[in-house]
């Protein structure tokens, strides 16, 4: 594919930590590939498997870091989690190991969070959890309830360096209670960029997904048959096969702004 197709393509799917920031710095370049991709009026969308955060707690940050707010929208595995336990009926009694904020937001939109005789135990990437708390979902676990995981990363990228994400919450509790989730719904899982594309309203013929992870982003492009571009130190830059390579998101910008005749 010719650089000047990848320009073709109308929207632009970015992954989030370790991508466009990192903990609350925006990566060299991200900040004005967003401004570049929004003068060319194409559609921008964050798509993050971090249920730490609400997507407009996740837009909040980003605003805040110099993102221009008008062009880009947040869509996260926290979205996504909400609209699988509402579309499966799943929502009438969830336990739901969460920070408050994230909790708050499956409240509002309608799902019955119980502490008693849950139904559904999900588990999202719960920054203040209690031990109290996980052991009670270890136990409702060996009782035989849906267990739904909001996304599989084992780490997050910080600037501290890579912190235990859900996917290592997710390894103590199957050391704990022998069980793995019925369920895990962030990327690679293609339901989270389905509902993307359907809330969007685009095709994937039309979409580019950026992302840091080949287990998780290049991983969902190719199943979709989508564009992907990986953005990583640990590859050279090359053009063709099934995703393009850049060492930093300021090579991808730069190698875009070539691709524009001005
Ligand atoms: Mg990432």
């Amino acid at each position: 594919m010719m650089k000047n197709e990848l320009l073709k393509k109308k929207v632009f799917v970015f992954d989030k930590d370790g991508t466009i920031s990192l903990g609350n710095k925006p990566q060299d370049g991200a900040v004005e590939l967003f401004q570049f991709l929004g003068e060319l009026g194409k559609k921008v969308y964050v798509l993050t498997n971090n249920s730490s955060l609400t997507s407009l707690q996740h837009k909040k940050t980003l605003v805040e870091m110099g993102f221009p707010e008008e062009v880009f929208e947040v869509y996260s595995s926290t979205d996504a989690t909400i609209e699988y336990l509402k579309t499966n009926n799943l929502d009438k009694r969830v336990f739901l190991m969460a920070v408050k904020q994230v909790e708050e937001e499956f409240i509002r939109n309608g799902i019955n969070l119980v502490e008693d005789g849950p139904e559904v135990l999900v588990l999202a990437f719960d920054k203040e959890m209690t031990y109290e708390k996980f052991k009670k979902f270890c136990l409702y676990l060996l009782e035989d309830r849906m267990y739904i995981a909001t996304h599989p990363d084992i780490t997050c990228p910080t600037l501290e360096g890579p912190i235990p994400d859900v996917g290592s919450m997710i390894a103590a509790i199957k050391e704990a209670t022998g069980r793995l989730p019925d369920m895990v719904i962030g990327k690679p899982n293609t339901i989270i960029m389905e509902r993307l594309l359907s809330h969007a309203g685009v095709s994937r013929e039309d979409v580019v997904i950026v992302g840091d992870r080949l287990e998780t982003d290049m991983k969902l492009a190719s199943s979709l048959g989508i564009v992907g571009v990986l953005i990583s130190k640990h590859s050279n830059t090359y053009e063709g096969g099934r995703f393009f390579t850049f060492n930093r998101i300021l090579d991808f910008l730069c190698y875009l702004k070539n691709g524009v005749n001005v």
